[in-house]
C-alpha cells in the first residue's frame, strides 16, 4: 500500500538542505521501500514527472522519475545517490516545480547528460538522457543539493495566460 505524502513548498528549510547520501545497506529496508512507493504515489497524484525525496521532507539523495510517455527508458525510475558522469550541450525551455506551485519560467539546462545511480534494488545503473528526460534529471538533482529552478530561472511568472497554464500543466504532466 502506498500513501500520498505532503509536498513541501518554497520557504520550507528542508528544500534548501544538501540531502544526505543513502547507505546502500538501507535500500532493502521495508521502510525505505515504502518511501519509494509513497514517492511514486505522490508524484502521480500531483501530477508530476519527477519528485525528489526532499520535496516530501526527507533529506536523502533519492528521486523518482516517470515521463509517462511511451518509452520504458523514461520511467518509472528510482535514482539513489545519482551522479552525472557527462554533461553537454545547452537548451532553454519552460519549467515548473511541484514545490513552487502556479509558477513557470525559462531555465537553461544541459541538452545531454549521462547519469549513474542505484536503482530500488541497489543495482548500479547508467542512464543516457536527452531532451525532457535530461531536463527532468537535472531539475531533480538540483533538489538534492538544495537548489530550486527559481534560483536559475529567467522570466519567472505566474502561469497566467491560457497558453502558459497549458504549458505548465504539460511540463508537470510530462506530455511534452
Ligand atoms: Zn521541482
Amino acid at each position: 500500500m502506498a500513501y500520498i505524502r505532503e509536498i513541501i513548498t518554497e520557504g520550507h528549510p528542508t528544500l534548501r538542505k544538501v540531502a544526505k547520501k543513502v547507505d546502500p545497506a538501507e535500500i532493502a529496508d521495508p521502510m525505505f521501500q515504502q518511501l519509494l512507493d509513497d514517492m511514486f504515489e505522490t508524484m502521480y497524484d500531483a501530477p508530476g514527472i519527477g519528485l525528489a525525496a526532499p520535496q516530501v521532507g526527507v533529506s536523502k539523495r533519492i528521486f523518482t522519475v516517470d515521463l509517462q510517455d511511451d518509452d520504458d527508458a523514461h520511467g518509472p525510475l528510482v535514482m539513489i545517490n545519482p551522479k552525472f558522469t557527462l554533461t553537454e550541450g545547452e537548451v532553454e525551455a519552460t519549467e515548473g516545480c511541484l514545490s513552487v506551485p502556479g509558477m513557470v519560467g525559462e531555465v537553461t539546462r544541459f541538452e545531454h547528460v549521462v547519469c549513474t545511480a542505484l536503482d530500488r534494488h541497489g543495482k548500479k545503473t547508467t542512464y543516457d538522457a536527452n531532451g525532457w528526460f535530461a531536463r527532468c534529471l537535472q531539475h531533480e538533482m538540483d533538489h538534492l543539493d538544495g537548489v530550486l529552478y527559481i534560483d536559475k530561472v529567467k522570466n519567472l511568472r505566474a502561469a497566467m495566460t491560457e497558453e502558459e497554464v497549458a504549458e505548465a500543466e504539460a511540463v508537470a504532466a510530462g506530455t511534452r
